[in-house]
């Protein structure tokens, strides 16, 4: 008996509950006492049977990973050491799980014989998402359950299934139709008067056999589930652990399984990926707006605007339950803008994403509307108009006026100043700064923009919606472009000149997704259209060597079928244009530069280095409040790869006295501000300090 776990029970079976808040996590103090209870249970004559069950709101959650990377991680008895515990009881043991059982907490529950759910329980192996693998037999017990083709795509995906699901796969053994631990209770006695022996889950090998009979349906399951790993070792090395189960002994595959494990938790990557999932948590953590400041209710939510964003992020809300009232100029931009909706919706119905029950439910959500008066009664009002400071003037005066007392005002702008579009209501405490993504209805981040005026439970209730919405917020401050789009602007300052001096846009393109982008700057200038970062530099006065002539002979990009790359008709494959290099080859001439070979390296230096650099700024002006911030930005809004962090997490890995040296080399051959090193950059580097040794 212990704090964490007790023992009570019930005619012949012991009931083992677990009480770790707020998720029963297998910490080191709650695994000793339950190694003491298994083993006590297990030499006590009195106990036939023995219930696992959780307190709380559910069941195991996981691995405790605050211990990954401690001496307590494995500290005795480790989880393996408990799994292998409860499979030597010839006592049948049954699992009670609520709630969710993740991770390590399926392991346990597959160490015992049987696993008895709650209807509404969820079950899966997420570790993938932080880098590793179920390192407790996790990818060697689900297969002899469930069949290698599920293990692999659930524990590759890292996705957990529902009760139903996991009952007709044979990862649970029932349902229960009453309250759970007697359910598990009931179960447990009716498999003490059946008799043994119980087999455990180790010995069950029916679902291997058929795998090994036809190893090509097996090895088409692992290629699908690894289509789209994105240069993460995690998504194969979970494959080839699966496999192992198929092809080798319980105790070889076990052993190989922990030896994948110990290679994967000392990488980078999943140094990369631990890293991210403590920095969305801290993300939530915003200076002054602390557990005592209440969110304001949000029930209605209307959006101003049904173009590219409005209608993404009118989309976005009826996804998450929300009824949505949309504003346009006018009926035909109303009937432009819920065509796209309905088209978008049509599509996920076509791919068997939605169903079109949930298609019907979701279009129900959204009313239409061209008059102001009609968002009267909503708590949140999010503008998504063109991307002009008078339209936002005339939009916000009107919204002053009708909207009700606490209602959130919020601007979706990419750029421009949000205190100054606060300043056009009398209310600016309620304005704030909404900064969706396109796709918005997709795309994860959020970049909550708080103004000078903006009042702090206006941040906690949109910080609370967002989430309802499925996104990741991070709040940041105001400034042009705001922590992503201006990282964005020094991440592209040097590219015409790379393009002038020597490099083509393919090869550019193929550093960025050689290092992890999904896409390069220039297949991502194709995919917006060129005509807008056109239009906005004619209207500041600025120019652009090769975009502004690509634009001036009607090369927009893909929606031309040409920009930087040529596209045949239908296809949205760039292929490289030598129309684009001979312009490329008379520009440089043009301008007297002398072309010649550019290394993959200096692309990265003049490019990433930069940007790495721009975040500095950002947290020296307070922009952004941690560097952690800046990685979820990154990796949520702008495809910057998993595997490496965010870019001031890759910057520490790459060593911030290199990036340091590099761009005071580049800065004295350019004379381009962009690579001049911040001065926290520069202290950092010549003190050997960190971004993620700097304190939060
Ligand atoms: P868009 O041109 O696709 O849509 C703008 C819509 O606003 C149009 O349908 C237009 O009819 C409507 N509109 C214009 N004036 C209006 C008014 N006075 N009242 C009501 N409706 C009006 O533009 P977009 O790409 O959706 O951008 C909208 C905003 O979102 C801009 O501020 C932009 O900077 C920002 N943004 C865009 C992106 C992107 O990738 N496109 C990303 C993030 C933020």
């Amino acid at each position: 008996m212990s704090d964490y776990v007790t023992v009570a029970h019930d005619g012949g079976i012991a009931i083992i509950t677990l009480d770790n808040p707020p998720v029963n996590a297998l910490s080191h103090h709650l695994r000793q006492p339950l190694f003491a209870a298994i083993e006590a249970a297990r030499d006590d004559d009195a106990v036939q049977g023995l219930v696992i069950a959780c307190a709380g709101r559910t069941f195991v959650s996981g691995a405790d990973i605050s211990e990954f990377g401690t001496d307590r991680a494995m500290a005795s008895p480790s989880l393996p050491q408990l799994c292998a515990l409860l499979e030597t009881l010839r006592k049948p043991t049954v699992a009670a799980i609520h709630g969710t059982a993740l991770g390590g907490g399926l392991e346990l529950a597959l160490s015992c014989h049987y696993r008895v759910a709650d209807k509404g329980a969820r079950v899966g192996l997420p570790e993938v998402k932080l880098g590793i693998l179920p390192g407790a037999g996790g990818t060697v017990r689900l297969p002899r359950v469930a069949g290698p083709e599920k293990a692999v795509k659930m524990i590759v995906s890292g996705s957990p299934v529902g009760a139903a699901e996991a009952l007709s796969s044979g990862i649970v053994d029932e349902i229960a139709e009453s309250e759970l631990t007697a359910a598990a209770v009931a179960f447990a006695r009716r498999k003490v008067a059946e008799g043994g022996p119980h087999l455990p889950v180790r010995e069950r090998n029916g679902k291997l056999e058929a795998a090994r009979a036809d190893p090509a349906a097996f090895e088409a399951a692992v290629k699908q589930a690894t289509a789209k790993t994105r240069g993460l070792e995690a998504p194969l090395a979970c494959a080839q652990a699966v496999r192992n189960a198929v092809e080798l002994s319980f105790d070889d595959a076990l052993a190989r399984e922990r030896e994948l494990f110990v290679q994967l938790v000392s990488g980078v990557q999943s140094r990369a990926q631990r890293h991210l999932f403590f920095a969305e948590r801290e993300a939530a953590k915003v200076a002054g707006v602390g557990k005592d400041v209440a969110a304001r209710p949000v029930k209605k939510v209307g959006i101003i605007g049904a173009g590219t964003m409005g209608g993404g992020i009118a989309m976005a809300f009826a996804n998450g339950g929300f009824p949505v009232t949309v504003l346009e100029a006018n009926e035909e931009a109303l009937d432009r803008g819920f065509a796209t909706i309905e088209k978008n919706y049509a599509i996920s119905v076509e791919r068997g994403s939605l169903s079109p029950e949930d298609k019907a439910a979701r279009l129900s959500r959204f009313s239409r509307t061209t008059d102001y008066a009609d968002l009267a009664d909503a708590d949140l009002i999010i503008e998504a108009v063109f991307e002009e400071m008078s339209v936002k003037k005339d939009v916000f005066g009107k919204l002053d006026k009708v909207a009700k007392a606490g209602a959130i005002l919020a601007t979706n702008t990419s750029y421009l100043d949000v205190n100054e579009i606060a300043s056009f209501t009398s209310r600016p405490q309620d304005v704030v700064g909404l900064h969706f993504f396109s796709p918005a209805n997709v795309m994860k981040l959020l970049e909550i923009v708080r103004g000078d005026k903006t009042a702090p439970d206006v941040l906690a209730t949109v910080l609370g919606v967002a989430r309802k919405i499925a996104k990741v917020p991070v709040v940041v401050g105001v400034c042009h472009g705001f922590v992503g789009n201006r990282m964005l602007g020094a991440r592209g300052d040097d590219l015409e000149p790379l393009l002038l001096e020597g490099a083509s846009p393919e090869q550019i393109d193929k550093v960025f997704t050689g290092f992890g982008f999904p896409m390069g700057p220039f297949a991502m200038w194709d995919l917006a259209g060129l005509d807008i970062g056109w239009r906005t530099r004619k209207a500041l006065g600025k120019t652009a060597v090769i975009a502004d002539a690509l634009c001036e002979e009607g090369r927009f990009g893909q929606k031309t079928g040409k920009g930087m790359y040529l596209y045949e008709s239908g296809s949205r494959t760039p292929r490289p244009d030598p129309q684009v290099a001979r312009l490329i080859e008379d520009k440089a001439r043009e301008l007297g530069i002398e072309r010649r070979a550019i290394s993959d390296q200096e692309i990265v230096e003049r490019t990433l280095y930069p940007m790495v650099n721009e975040g500095a700024r950002i947290l020296e002006e307070g922009i952004a409040a941690r560097p952690s911030d800046i990685d979820i930005v990154w990796v949520n809004g702008y495809g910057f790869p998993v595997g490496k962090g965010g870019p001031m997490f890759w910057a520490d890995i790459e060593g911030l006295k290199t990036i340091v040296e590099r761009l005071d080399h580049w800065r004295a051959k350019t004379g381009k501000a962009v690579f001049e090193p911040a001065a926290s950059l520069r202290r950092l580097a010549e003190t050997g300090g960190s971004f993620s040794a700097r304190p939060a």
